[in-house]
């Protein structure tokens, strides 16, 4: 990514302007283009707080959406709420010619959460992509909701940030990319299940496996629209994003080898989380975001997990500072205290910026070519360090971009172009003592996420025979 090469520039070039002319020069030598993005910048900008607010609005006025709420009335219940959303995708494809194809995938289930089988549908729109219509970026937020006991499908349950605000920021992500045509496809998906056992994650995940969607990212929203915390903590300048750091798909054999080797902390999934720190911070003013280095929140669970557990990328966002009280609770008023998941806690300004966070990631990803496949490393006992890879199935590359950082470091501090070129030696640079890995170029400088060596840091399947 140029964003922190760009942005370390700035607080480099009083001190070492030299070096830094110097470095620039060495950059533009390889040829590969890091202008900012207009596309991303207008999208950026671009989430409606006003649009937001109508969807959570909408949602909140079904009264409950809870898994095995009512499925026939037209007014209250899950089966109402899908519905209008499914209506909101197709006019949003009306407005762009008809872009959007929507599909309802789903899964009949029982389970602790689920006495008698029900039926758990997703709503999905899908924006196919030009020229590499099978890889795939998923945006996901959960329609259902509940209240304090957890298979109460009647009593209101207004589920305003969690997670209308996830659904409102699908939808209008929908809205502001469907205005656009990008080389991947983008999937926007509505899921449900999620309080009875992370149902939808899974109904969309194992879907995307069967149509062989090659998924470079779930980017999961659930909780993202509040502002003030349980401690009284008001922040509207930061989101968290999680994801794993060993991928759930490691065999035995490559947890040996990611012990000796590294790459805990490398997994796709944790570089499509610094791939959108790096993004949202440079384009987005004033906003952090704040990666964890654990799967989801302590001890909870969200849909981005069933992506992971198919072998897919995936990050969740959630707000900087949760207030349980808004949460999963009955309405009511205790002591003076207000309990219940009402639209009165979401902030609108707040939701844009997750918006824009995920619709901007979203749009590059789509715009670069697909991360390298079966990066490999070598450069043991020697001075050098040696990175070769391979094109991966999709868009082409123009070129790929090396970048390493100290093994303790969270983000990408150096980095190389390597021209068009699918190896390169990094001259007296130790491969004892950093991280490396590598991203794709467009010919118009999008750049892909970074992939790590080896199994650990994989997007894809290994096309070596
Ligand atoms: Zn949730």
């Amino acid at each position: 990514m140029p964003l922190p090469m760009r942005a370390l520039n700035k607080v480099w070039f009083a001190a070492f302007a030299p070096l830094t002319l110097a470095l620039s020069l060495c950059l533009a030598g390889a040829g590969i283009a890091r202008a900012d993005q207009a596309l991303l910048k207008e999208i950026a900008e671009a989430p409606d707080a006003g649009q937001l607010q109508g969807t959570v609005q909408t949602l909140v006025n079904f009264g409950t959406r809870h898994s095995l709420s009512d499925t026939a009335s037209a007014k209250r219940g899950i089966g109402a709420a899908r519905r209008w959303v499914q209506s909101r995708f197709e006019q949003i494809g009306r407005e762009c010619g008809g872009c959007l194809r929507i599909v309802t995938p789903s899964q009949t289930v029982t389970g602790t959460r689920v006495p008698k089988p029900a039926e758990i549908v997703d709503v999905v729109a899908i924006q196919q992509g030009t020229t590499d219509p099978e890889r795939v970026i998923v945006l996901t937020g959960h329609i259902d909701s509940r209240v304090s006991d957890p298979l109460n499908a009647t009593a209101d349950a207004p589920g305003a940030d969690d997670d209308a605000s996830g659904v409102a920021l699908v939808l209008e992500a929908a809205r502001l990319l469907s205005r656009y045509k990008f080389a991947a496809t983008i999937v926007y998906g509505v899921l449900s299940g999620e309080e009875q056992g992370l149902y939808g994650g899974k109904v969309l995940a194992e879907y995307a496996k069967a149509q062989g969607w090659r998924v470079e990212a779930d980017l999961n929203d659930d909780i993202v629209g509040g502002t003030r915390g349980l401690n009284g903590v008001i922040d509207n300048t930061r989101v968290r994003i999680f994801s794993e750091g060993v991928r759930a798909t490691e065999t035995p054999q490559e947890a040996r080898q990611r012990r000796f080797e590294g790459g805990e902390n490398d997994s796709a999934s944790r570089n499509v989380a610094r791939y959108v720190k790096a993004l949202a911070e440079f384009y987005i003013p004033n906003w952090t975001v704040a990666l964890v280095y654990r799967l989801d929140r302590f001890g909870r669970g969200g849909d981005h997990s069933a992506f992971n557990d198919v072998g897919f990328p995936a990050v969740r966002f959630t707000e900087n500072a949760e207030d349980y009280r808004h949460q999963h609770q009955d309405l009511r008023n205790e002591g003076g205290v207000e309990f219940g998941d009402t639209i009165a806690h979401v902030d609108f300004a707040y939701l844009a910026k997750v918006t824009a966070t995920n619709a901007l990631t979203a749009a590059a990803m789509a715009s670069a070519p697909p991360p390298p496949g079966d990066v490999n490393i070598a450069g043991a006992v020697t001075a050098d360090t040696v990175l070769s890879w391979s094109a991966a199935p999709g868009s082409p590359a123009a070129g790929y971009r090396v970048y390493w950082r100290e093994t303790s470091l969270p983000a990408w501090n150096f980095s190389r172009g390597a021209g068009a070129a699918q190896s390169i030696t990094l001259h007296n640079v130790a491969i004892d003592d950093f991280a490396f890995g590598v991203a794709s170029v467009s010919a118009a400088g999008f750049e892909s996420p970074v992939a790590f060596p080896g199994a650990a840091g994989a997007f894809w399947p290994s096309q070596k025979p």
